[in-house]
């Protein structure tokens, strides 16, 4: 009887490309066409409801029930227009996914039987009851109201005949039990506190939105093998899994010619993404074998996050009728890369000025390093923030492995720049500064080319990078909900651009002159946050203990680094700016840890399981035949032939013997670890056991299992191997 692997390998190798018709019109004629965007909104709305959408979308002005009723039915004529009959509220809760709960259109009518209808009141809010989403404590399950409230500022749109409304989610009492809400806030705040300082150098800038464009890495594996590792289909990664003798090595993958099949996939989910409105533009093969990448033009951050959350969900829909399944852990494979998700930060300013790329003149480029400065100083002052908003079960496991950045935040800003800092360290007096020295100061400034992005060499090893015309906070993890880190990082800045802003003018109003004032701050900053830059290696041991010289934190444990973000400066923070309330922190401190538990919990109960009842029976199987074996040859051999020639069956069914007898040992002390951390009352010490007690097993036993694979009768092995995973293309 074929085993279940190799029922799926075979229906592997029967595979061919999907064919993917695109559709017969330029992208530009169908893009965003299941977008409910300005352009609809137009044909749609009365111009007084449409002028008062814009204006919410750009001020954050309220829009008044009268006019949610008029594009309500807007809206719905629409998407009705699309063949449309649900529609749902869709919002991001703590689980780190999305959620949706489709109700139908229609509403029935005594006098005219069926109607269809949709107002104001079910645009703007809904109840949904949301009682089993995590909330860390905020919401008693007897009074579980939460509510979803409309976003306009992301527009609706269609999936799957649906008409998703993008909605902040919060409790009864006002806490937020999401990840748009916190978002919103901090990218608020910091709208406010960029424009006050460019009010500096332009009085035209009233409005800086934060711009994020996010690098998404994903593995691909075929559905029917997905289907037969267990471990993978109900955690996201290989439990067990010897190394295949070939993977990354070669380096071959990387940018190389993408496969037929999954070319396909590829074209089809784009479609399908510019149907939405999410302008996907690259597309490439990464690092390790079936692990690719795509990354889009960036957009508002806030709207980029929900294209995020929304393609992430497209493509696993549309990975399915290509037989493949899309993988967003942050490490499936021990051994190869991991997947990352690079948020790449900046800001844009109503003028069309991009704050973090230089300019043409230099009161432009004073601007840019005004903004520069202030970033990299917020990196160095909220460390435990930043870390703490990407830390996770999954990206433990990626974090300071040697192919992605160490838990230690630091900045890499090229050569070009550390140069020009340094120049403004030692050029700019403490003394009342004479005009020649001004001048001069601004020549320097003024030599910083427009384009820096082809003048700054790439640190692939930083947590956090410069690259031209943005940072790069590349710690994140490919499962993250994006909003965690553009909310910390936007309310870092924000905070530091408003401290900035108060010590300039406090040197204005001492008469000191504005430019001046702006110089000797900056300079300030330079050397404050001077512990921060770092241009070497990241991944170097070095690096480690340099970082520990300098004082920076390097929080590995997932635990620790979610106290650092709850407590102290941290908290500070997010409760001063009122982006959490510290019950809400604490609510989240709880969800968070909570999941971590979970998800060791989870991965521990599949590995005793397959080493169970997948492994050892298999292993007996194979023993007995080598038994049989060598009984047989007992039988036919004389004593002195047969030590010779028995000496390493008999070896190799003792070591059988003891790998199964230490498998057996260890599981059983795991499930023990687990029950007495099972017992403890307390949320964080029951993750502190699980970490500390239960996890330290998981390669224990996976290194006797991969052990095994290499002995055991490959026609036996239940489970796909590394190469039947990672080569099917
Ligand atoms: P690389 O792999 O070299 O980092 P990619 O082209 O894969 O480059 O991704 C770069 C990402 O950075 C894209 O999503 C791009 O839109 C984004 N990006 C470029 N400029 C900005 C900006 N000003 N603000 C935010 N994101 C940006
Ligand atoms: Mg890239």
């Amino acid at each position: 009887m074929a085993t279940i692997r190799f029922k799926a390998l075979e229906a592997l190798m029967s595979r061919q490309p999907l064919h993917v018709d695109a559709p017969a019109k330029k992208t530009s004629e169908y893009f965003a066409e299941n977008v409910f965007d300005q352009h609809k909104m137009k044909v749609y709305l009365s111009k007084e409801a449409y002028d008062t959408v814009i204006d919410a979308i750009n001020n954050g002005t309220r829009i008044p029930r009268r006019i949610a009723d008029q594009v309500s039915s807007g809206m719905k004529a629409w998407a009705v227009d699309k063949g449309v009959t649900h529609y749902t509220h869709w919002f991001h809760p703590l689980t780190g996914s999305t959620a949706e709960k489709h109700d139908a259109f229609f509403e029935p009518s005594v006098s005219d039987g069926l109607i269809e209808s949709f107002d104001g009141d079910q645009l703007v809010q809904q109840e949904p009851d949301a009682s089993s989403f995590p909330s860390g404590g905020l919401r008693n399950t007897f009074e579980a109201r939460g509510y979803t409230a409309w976003d306009p500022s992301s527009p609706a749109f269609i999936f799957e005949k649906t008409l998703c409304i993008p909605t902040i989610f919060v409790a009864y009492t006002g806490e937020a039990l999401d990840y748009k809400t916190p978002l919103l806030k901090a990218l608020s705040i910091i709208n406010n506190a960029a424009v006050e300082v460019c009010q500096y150098f332009d009085k035209n800038v009233t409005k800086v939105n934060a711009t994020l464009g996010w690098e998404q890495e994903y593995y691909l594996i075929d559905t029917a093998l997905f289907m037969a590792r267990p471990d993978i289909m109900l955690t996201g990664r290989t439990l067990m899994g010897h190394a295949s003798a070939k993977d990354q090595q070669l380096e071959d993958h990387y940018f190389g010619t993408i496969p037929t099949r999954i070319n396909a996939f590829m074209r089809d989910f784009e479609i399908e993404a510019y149907k939405l409105g999410i302008p996907i533009k690259t597309r490439h093969n990464e690092v390790a074998p079936n692990q690719f990448e795509c990354a889009p033009m960036y957009e508002e951050a806030n709207l980029a996050v929900d294209h995020n959350m929304l393609l992430m969900d497209l493509m696993k829909k549309v990975a399915k009728r290509h037989n493949y399944t899309v993988l967003f852990h942050e490490k499936p494979f021990k051994g190869l890369n991991g997947s990352g998700k690079h948020n790449n930060w900046s800001l844009l300013t109503n003028t069309g000025v991009n704050l973090l790329s230089p300019g043409k003149n230099p009161k432009s480029n004073m601007q840019f390093l005004v903004f520069m400065v202030n970033t990299i100083k917020a990196v160095y002052e909220n460390a435990d923030l930043l870390r703490g908003s990407i830390v996770s079960a999954g990206n433990e496991l990626r974090l300071g492995e040697g192919e992605a950045p160490p838990a230690i935040m630091s900045v890499f800003i090229g050569e070009y720049l550390t140069n020009v800092l340094d120049e403004l360290e030692n050029r700019v007096s403490e003394k009342k500064m004479t005009p020649d020295e001004k001048t001069e100061i601004k020549l320097d400034i003024g030599r910083i080319p427009e384009l820096l992005i082809d003048n700054t060499d790439r640190n692939r090893t930083s947590p956090f990078a410069f690259t031209g015309n943005r940072f790069e906070f590349r710690a994140a993890g490919s499962n993250l909900n994006p909003a965690a880190p553009v909310t910390f990082l936007s309310l870092a800045v924000a905070d530091q651009l408003l401290d900035f802003k108060r010590e300039v003018d406090v040197r204005i109003d001492k008469g000191v002159k504005k430019d001046e004032a702006i110089f000797q701050v900056i300079k300030e900053y330079i050397i404050a946050s001077k512990l921060v830059r770092f241009e070497g290696n990241g991944y170097s041991e070095e690096w480690a203990k340099e970082a520990k010289k300098r004082g920076l934190t390097n929080i590995t444990d997932t635990i620790e680094a979610l106290q650092g973000m709850k407590d102290g400066k941290a908290q500070k923070i997010c409760t001063k700016y009122n982006i959490f309330t510290e019950r809400e922190m604490e609510a989240r401190f709880e969800i968070k840890i909570a999941n971590y538990t979970k998800k060791l919990q989870i991965e521990s109960r599949v590995l005793g399981d397959l080493a169970t009842n997948h492994i050892i029976p298999i292993v007996y199987s194979y023993q007995n035949k080598l038994i049989e074996n060598v009984t047989g040859l007992k039988q036919i051999l004389s004593d002195a032939e047969f030590k010779k020639v028995a000496a390493s069956q008999l070896d190799t069914i003792k070591e059988l013997s003891q790998r199964i007898t230490t498998i057996k040992t260890k599981v059983t002390e795991m499930i023990e670890a687990r029950k007495k951390a099972n017992n403890i009352e307390s949320t964080l010490q029951k993750a502190r056991t699980y970490s500390d007690e239960v996890k330290p097993f998981f390669s224990e036993i996976r290194y006797e299992i991969d052990k095994l694979e290499l002995i055991v009768d490959n026609e036996l092995w239940p489970l796909p191997k590394y190469r039947e995973l990672l080569f099917n293309k």
